[in-house]
């Protein structure tokens, strides 16, 4: 007779239509549980969390909050003059060394970073 490691119901392992079944069902009350957690969810970092553990569970990709790759320096800074509206750029260092307090009427929009990131 041939030796074969049987479940509760002396079935083949994984071959058995109960334990399937029950295997599915827990996977789907998991699947329901996270969705629910998801839902609950209070705030961006909880909810983002919560999205992670239902998109892990259903084996999809996902990038938790505070895993990201950490940001470059900025190579450079983009401004505007809150009166003409002119734009114009400084470099790091300068935004180092007191360009917004020297500058009072520019104002800092965004960072800018070297493409592709070095
Ligand atoms: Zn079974």
């Amino acid at each position: 007779m041939e030796e074969f490691d049987e479940c509760d119901h002396g079935q083949p392992e994984g071959e058995c239509v109960i334990c399937n079944l029950e295997a599915e069902n827990a996977r789907l009350r998991e699947t329901a549980r996270l969705a629910e957690h998801f839902a609950r969810a209070k705030g961006r970092h909880h909810s983002q969390h919560a999205a992670c553990d239902l998109m892990e569970h259903l084996g999809l990709p996902c990038v938790r909050p505070g895993e990201e790759a950490p940001q470059p320096t900025p190579e450079a800074w983009m401004y505007q003059h809150d009166e003409t509206g002119q734009i114009g750029f400084v470099d790091q260092w300068q935004i180092d060394n007191g360009f917004e307090k020297n500058n009072p009427r520019l104002h800092i929009i965004c960072p800018l970073y070297r493409h592709p990131p070095s």
